[in-house]
């Protein structure tokens, strides 16, 4: 299981979700964040610190897509951060 975040994100100025994160997990797109599925750990301590509710944890239903789209969008932002180095 994982957490992932969903288009109520678009635009957000809070990024409270990403500070609370043990493990770094959140990534920056363009207009929203997205969490990296496979090193999300599950803690769930990012949920109630998001004010739009972006934040879903994967057992919910009908979240196969935005597991996919946070795992897409993830890893293409990990491998540009990992270029820039
Ligand atoms: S607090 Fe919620 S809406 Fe804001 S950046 Fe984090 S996940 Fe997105
Ligand atoms: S559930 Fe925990 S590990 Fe996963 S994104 Fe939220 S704070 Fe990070």
């Amino acid at each position: 299981m994982t957490y992932i975040v969903n288009d109520a994100c678009i635009a957000c100025k809070y990024t409270d979700c990403v500070e609370v994160c043990p493990v770094d997990c959140f990534y920056e797109g363009e207009n929203m964040l997205v969490i990296h599925p496979d090193e999300c750990i599950d803690c769930g301590v990012c949920e109630p610190e998001c004010p739009a509710d972006a934040i879903r944890p994967d057992t919910e239903p009908d979240m196969e897509k935005w597991v996919e789209f946070n795992r897409k969008y993830s890893c293409l932002l990990y491998t540009s951060d990992a270029a820039d180095e």
